[in-house]
């Protein structure tokens, strides 16, 4: 215990001075159509390199920065960074990029959250509806009013609004309905087993059918192989990330491959026709209009 303890405060001063320090990067991971195959956003994630330790992934640092409140002023650090690189980019290619954002259930309850987020957008003079914060299931459903008041707020300056992780908490769908949630994002834990675990397949292709049928944009996480883009499309998925169209990418490197893709405007990231779904065991359909025609 004692040690956990030491260990926890020991990161605790290595994150004030990776603030001070500037030791932090958000890297970029592609958010791709799937009826286009073509980029429409990215998720900003976090990095930390350490003096010591190298390059330090969000799961290893973000905890102890929720449990000591210093989240929030990472939180600020990665809005302010993300709208600033999401700036230049659209300035270099004179094109509009969407950038998605990691908040944590502290930042929202900060209650300087909304109006500092309103400054960040309004000093970097990015567009708000290029900017997506990303709240997970636990965080929206814990405190339904004082959630609710923050989302409005910020669904009025027109930035976007989805549920991360969906699936791993415990959503409530009548609070769910009453939210201001653009898109639902599916957890990478019901991809894993795709396309050959039956019950994985049974859950995604439901949550892709109530989230389309309840009107939200539908987002897979965690997408791999082939296989599972094909199956994802099939189900109605609308849009997919993951390792098989692209890593989490460098600003730098996410400007190269936007502008490579504004190059080559037919390109796409979808797999060949021969790496379909296999027919000999096709997805539960989705449920058509109502009432039927
Ligand atoms: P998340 O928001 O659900 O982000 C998706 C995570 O899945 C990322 O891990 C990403 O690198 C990883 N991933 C993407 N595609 C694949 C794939 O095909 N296969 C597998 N196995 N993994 C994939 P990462 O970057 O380590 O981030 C972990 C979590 O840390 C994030 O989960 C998010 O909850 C949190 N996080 C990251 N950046 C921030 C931030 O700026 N603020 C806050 N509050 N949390 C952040
Ligand atoms: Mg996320
Ligand atoms: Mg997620």
């Amino acid at each position: 215990m004692n040690l956990d303890m030491e260990a926890r405060l020991s990161m605790e001063q290595d994150l004030r001075r990776a603030l001070r320090n500037n030791e932090f990067e958000l890297y970029y991971q592609p958010q791709v159509d799937l009826r286009t195959g073509k980029i429409v956003s990215a998720e900003a994630l976090l990095r930390w390199h350490h003096p010591e330790r190298g390059l330090v992934q969000p799961d290893a640092f973000i905890p102890v920065a929720e449990d000591s409140g210093l989240i929030v002023a990472i939180g600020r650090w990665v809005i302010r960074t993300a709208s600033q690189q999401a700036k230049s980019i659209q300035k270099s290619l004179r094109q509009n990029v969407k950038i998605a954002v990691n908040v944590s259930a502290r930042q929202l309850n900060d209650p300087d959250f909304v109006e500092e987020f309103t400054l960040v957008v309004r000093e970097t003079r990015l567009d708000p509806r290029c900017l997506e914060l990303e709240i997970t299931e636990t965080t929206l459903m814990a405190d339904t009013d004082l959630v609710l008041n923050r989302l409005s707020r910020l669904r009025t300056l027109g930035v976007h609004l989805a549920v991360d992780d969906f699936g791993t908490g415990y959503s409530s769908l009548s609070i769910l309905k009453r939210l201001p949630v653009d898109s639902l994002k599916v957890d990478r834990s019901f991809v894993e087993g795709l396309p050959d675990d039956e019950e994985d397949r049974a859950i995604t292709s439901l949550v892709v059918a109530m989230g389309r049928s309840l009107n939200y944009r539908v987002v897979v996480e965690g997408v791999e192989t082939a296989e599972q883009v094909a199956f994802l499309s099939v189900c109605g998925c609308h849009f997919a990330q993951g390792f098989y169209f692209s890593k989490p990418l460098s600003a730098a490197e996410l400007m190269k491959v936007l502008f490579e893709r504004q190059q080559s405007p037919e390109a796409s990231l979808l797999p060949d026709a021969g790496d379909r779904w296999p027919l000999h065991s096709p997805p539960p359909p989705i449920p058509g209009p109502w009432p039927p025609h």
